[in-house]
């Protein structure tokens, strides 16, 4: 059954089944970290068909206990995404209507929305320019007497600075939520991601640092009583079976087999984890001499603290070649990359009724202009990444000989 069952599993991409050629480079390649693992991950799909508890069966329970204990936080809670993890996470913590959320604008939508599910009303935040990370003295600036809470984004997986974050919180009285989404494990200041405010969210999208074979997501907090609303809202506000306290619950669970497969990932992260530092260190090494060219890495400020779920580069205006004309070229050369994320929360169709415009946020929309996330993920290897780097070389240096073209 295993290689079957394997098969019928397996979504990745096609270049990812024949060996890693030093001719393409793939953005992220999941077959790198699954193959090893496939025995492993039928065994634990045929252990919860054999139990049947496919609905918060007890690998729902176990992976919760490891994945709290990883975080260095007393509670977690599986839920069905992220994003529902940041919604219910919010309003287990008491945030709704009338309460202003702070968050940064240069963030993955999935933010914002959990902030509206909550029903809060979202106060977007520029970022810093260098780090990428919410800029906490805009955020100062942003508050107001209906301030309640802030959403950080440990965007990239690097952290926003935890001493940082809990003397502003605490100067304004104010809640944390972390969005640690992209962070499992990250660290700064001696602090654990999940671990700084009074909740926060995970995601086990596929390609996250902590995947599942699909979607997934985890709510952790030290706060017993925030950890039980949760169970509540995952499991259609019910607080026993069809007795229903909470009016904002709906579906959403972490599913048995989901966390079967995250509980046997979980061990190997923290050295998937060092396997992107280390591989971060040799693209900083190896892009050094771009820098005079106006290519710069986003700053690691955490050291190796940062878990890099993505590598990126900022093409500033005073590089000879264009962001947009670089990535084509790139690609051309069978090197796939990302911009993570091309248009700035604020400038989003889906959220023009915020009443935010172009200009509001410089730095996020700068940005959004320089950025390039180059590939990353454990599997890479330093000859795959000093080809990318050769590439973006080579363009450089043809473009700085020849007039500006674009
Ligand atoms: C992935 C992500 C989310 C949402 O997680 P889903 O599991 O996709 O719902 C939220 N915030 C950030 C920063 C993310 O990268």
């Amino acid at each position: 059954m295993g290689l079957s069952l394997f098969g019928s599993l397996n979504c990745f991409s096609e270049s990812a089944m024949t060996s890693p050629s030093l001719e393409k480079v793939p953005f992220v390649d999941l077959s790198w970290q699954h193959e090893p693992l496939k025995a492993e991950i039928a065994q634990a799909v045929a252990a919860v068909l054999q139990r049947g508890d496919f609905i918060l069966g007890e690998a729902v329970a176990a992976f919760e206990a490891a994945f709290a204990a990883a975080c260095g936080v007393e509670q977690a809670v599986g839920v069905g995404c992220g994003t529902d993890a940041i919604a219910f996470g919010l309003t287990a913590c008491g945030i709704g209507a009338g309460d202003e959320v702070l968050l940064p604008a240069n963030t993955f939508v999935a933010t914002l929305i959990g902030v509206l599910r909550a029903g809060a009303t979202p106060v977007l935040v520029d970022c810093q320019g260098d780090t990428a990370l919410m800029d906490l003295a805009a955020a100062e600036r942003a508050i107001t007497s209906q301030t309640r809470a802030i959403v950080p984004v440990h965007l990239y997986g690097q952290m926003v600075s935890p001493q940082a974050l809990l003397s502003l919180a605490q100067r304004h009285d104010l809640l944390i939520f972390e969005d640690a989404a992209q962070a499992h494990l990250a660290q700064r200041e001696g602090y654990r991601a999940g671990s700084v405010g009074s909740a926060a969210a995970f995601s086990f999208y596929p390609s996250k640092n902590l995947g599942a074979l699909g979607d997934g997501g985890m709510l952790v907090t030290q706060q017993a009583a925030v950890a039980q609303t949760v169970k509540s809202l995952r499991n259609y506000g019910a607080t026993r079976k069809y007795y229903h306290t909470e009016p904002t619950g709906t579906n959403s669970r972490l599913d048995t087999l989901q966390a079967a497969v995250l509980h046997l990932k979980l061990p190997h992260l923290a050295q998937w984890n060092q396997a992107r530092s280390q591989l971060a260190q040799h693209y900083d090494h190896h892009l050094k001499p771009l820098a005079k060219q106006g290519i710069v890495p986003i700053r690691n400020d955490s050291g190796a603290g940062h878990v890099y779920h993505l590598y990126v580069i900022r093409v500033t205006p005073h590089c000879p070649v264009e962001r947009t004309t670089l990535q084509m070229a790139v690609e051309a050369a069978g090197i796939q990359t990302g911009i993570h994320y091309p248009v700035p929360c604020h400038l989003q169709p889906a959220f023009q009724n915020l009443g935010y415009g172009a200009g509001d946020f410089p730095q996020a929309e700068a940005l959004s202009q320089e950025i390039l996330s180059l590939p990353m993920y454990p599997g890479l290897t330093p000859a795959q990444i000093e080809r990318v780097v050769s590439v973006l070389y080579d363009q450089v240096t043809q473009a700085s000989l020849s007039p500006k073209a674009g």
